[in-house]
């Protein structure tokens, strides 16, 4: 039985088309070239690193730099202007009242940054609950303690969660600890459960999952 619904935030509830994603990319380079007083190709080489080495820049931060705050990391590369990026989405809004499981929000950002996305998408009402960067130790997708961490909040097993994200990378710790995947914006399905051109078309998959639970074994 399906006890959750969770939802990756950024370029899952929205398009990547946005633009937003890429420009909290842009400040994240800002932020190293700013404070850990790089180049800009060395910070873009950091950045790189980060992300191949740890996951996400904050994760390479906490990791390698205890110098940094990582809250001055993130209040610093979420302050944009979302209004100028992303507006209502009321199609959105009516696709996950549809869908009957509690919904709940897994991003690698904070609490404020995804309340405010929700909020300007229209959709804030949807959601029983955010579990964001901070409730996970600053540990990020894609590591496995950050899944291993979100199980324990929810009080589940991996195998009673629906996960929905934009990214192959973030999907398959989750797979891993059982959890069924389905990938938002591919038509690449190899290594995921599901996947879904955008994240309208996760309503069907979704409907067909709550009629039809996977085959369990028994012991
Ligand atoms: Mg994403």
């Amino acid at each position: 039985m399906y006890r959750f619904l969770i939802f990756d935030l950024d370029e899952t509830l929205y398009p990547r088309q946005a633009g937003l994603m890429q420009e909290i990319g842009v400040r994240i380079n800002r932020y190293l070239i700013e404070n850990l007083r790089l180049p800009p190709e060395q910070a873009n080489e950091l950045r790189k690193r980060y992300y191949n080495q740890h996951g996400t820049a904050l994760r390479g931060l906490v990791v390698e730099r205890p110098d940094v705050d990582p809250e001055d990391y993130l209040h610093f590369v979420h302050d944009i202007p979302l209004a100028n990026y992303l507006g209502p989405n009321p199609l959105l809004a009516q696709m996950l009242r549809s869908i009957s499981l509690p919904k709940v929000i897994f991003t690698n950002a904070t609490i404020e940054h995804a309340q405010n996305v929700l909020n300007v998408l229209g959709v804030a009402d949807q959601f029983a609950d955010i579990i964001d960067v901070r409730r996970v130790a600053y540990v990020s997708k894609p590591n496995a303690g950050a899944y291993e961490q979100l199980l324990n909040i929810l009080q589940v097993r991996g195998d009673e969660c629906i996960l929905v994200e934009d990214s192959v990378r973030n999907l398959l710790p989750g797979k891993a600890l059982g959890m069924t995947t389905i990938l938002v914006d591919s038509e690449d399905c190899a290594e995921v459960d599901y996947c879904v051109h955008d994240i309208l078309s996760v309503k069907p998959v979704v409907a067909a999952l709550l009629r039809q639970p996977p085959d369990r074994l028994t012991s």
